[in-house]
């Protein structure tokens, strides 16, 4: 965050100072006033000014690091670290089948989840606004979170949408195209309410959790129903100019090709997505044959001979598209988060090999692979993440206000 998100949320140079020592003390766990400053290339008296602020809104909290051991003799010395307690957050996933609600405190430690039904995969846009209200209330009373303490709610969607101004050009689970979900989203939430397209909320769970850790340039590639992709550049989440970038399911792999859930043809979601898996290894049984990949992962394994290739043909395709990022992008490292059920070892070595096969040669070493199954929690943890940025936001924002009355 950083540069960006303080010049898109206009914060002075105070606030934006307040921001980044708040989000060093994030960074660190610990830290002390001096080691804020030598990080942060800053004054003492900057430093000590605007942690003082974020003192006194109860944001951080100081704690004596003689009584932790880690200071042997000597002055004791304060350190700060965030206040947990200060404020609670839902992150939410809309999923096909159900809402999943993650409650975290303002250090990000999880108080538990909650999972709400959906009957449909597909709402208008009020009718899912009020599902995700009913599922955080349900999750407040089910995790026992008083309902007036949540200090925001964030909101991972798949499809085409602008993350800082909430406007959804489409959504596979929303049935109309080009809403402003953000304000209709804000109106219907008792509290500060944000959302995100939930690739790039997963890409800043692993950035900030995961096997992005520390890493500047990477990519996450996420495949369940339908494909995403998050960019992480020099640190920051690319969204591209319409906030509708990084489409990675829909860059086309045949032309005039399989119909894909966007209404476009040959896209590669169309051809390695779930729904896609399903129809293709259908072809030619009884509607009903291979309802999910569990069906066909187990039908291959049994012989069957069409859902073997369904699976190895979707493999070598992924690969291909996976080496045209590698061209594309250089990254240190691709994470390829997918769905359960975890693909059997043979489909990944074919994926890996074709991606081997098709990245530009040169005499070094390609950039570092993980493939991991999706857990559902990290999806809501990502959301998670963005609400513990924006209420941080919101938090000194308001603070700034409260100086000047
Ligand atoms: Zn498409």
């Amino acid at each position: 965050m950083d540069t960006q998100t303080a010049q898109f949320f206009d914060l002075d140079a105070r606030d934006a100072t307040r921001l980044r020592v708040l989000q060093c003390i994030r960074a660190a766990g610990e830290i002390s006033r001096t080691d804020i400053a030598k990080a942060l290339d800053s004054s003492p008296a900057t430093v000590t000014s605007a942690c003082g602020a974020l003192l006194e809104a109860g944001l951080i909290r100081e704690v004596d690091a003689t009584r932790s051991g880690s200071v042997q003799r000597g002055r004791p010395r304060v350190m700060l670290q965030i206040n947990g307690t200060a404020h609670v957050i839902a992150g939410v996933k809309v999923a096909r089948r159900a809402i999943l609600v993650m409650m975290v405190d303002f250090r990000g430690d999880e108080i538990g989840t909650h999972v709400w039904p959906l009957a449909e995969s597909c709402m208008a846009p009020d009718v899912l606004v009020k599902e995700v209200r009913r599922a955080v209330e349900e999750a407040c009373d089910a995790l026992d979170v008083a309902r007036g303490t949540v200090a925001g709610v964030a909101l991972g969607l798949p499809g085409f949408m602008h993350g800082e101004t909430g406007f959804m050009h489409w959504s596979s689970s929303v049935t109309e195209r080009n809403v402003d979900f953000g304000p209709l989203f804000r109106e219907h939430l008792p509290c500060p309410a944000f959302l995100d397209n939930d690739a790039n909320l997963v890409a800043k769970a692993e950035h900030l959790f995961g096997a992005g850790r520390g890493l500047c340039n990477f990519l996450v590639v996420t495949i369940e129903h339908g494909v995403g992709m998050g960019i992480v550049l020099d640190g920051e989440l690319y969204r591209g100019e319409r906030g509708c970038g990084a489409e990675f399911g829909h860059v086309k792999v045949q032309f005039e090709g399989a119909v894909c859930q966007c209404g476009q043809r040959g896209c590669l979601e169309a051809y390695v997505g779930e729904y896609a898996l399903i129809r293709d290894s259908s072809v030619g049984r009884q509607s009903d044959a291979h309802k999910s990949l569990r069906d066909i992962l187990e039908a291959a394994r049994a012989g069957d001979a069409l859902s073997h290739e369904v699976l190895e043909r979707a493999s070598e395709i992924l690969g291909v598209a996976l080496a045209s990022l590698v061209n594309l992008f250089d990254p240190e490292h691709i994470v390829l988060a997918r769905s359960r059920p975890q693909f059997d070892d043979q489909y990944t070595q074919a994926m890996l090999s074709a991606l081997e096969r098709n990245t530009v040669q040169v005499d070094a070493p390609l950039p570092g692979i993980t493939v991991r199954n999706l857990d559902e929690t990290m999806w809501a943890q990502g959301a998670a993440a963005h609400g513990i940025e924006r209420v941080s936001i919101l938090k000194i924002r308001e603070m700034g206000v409260s100086d000047v009355a």
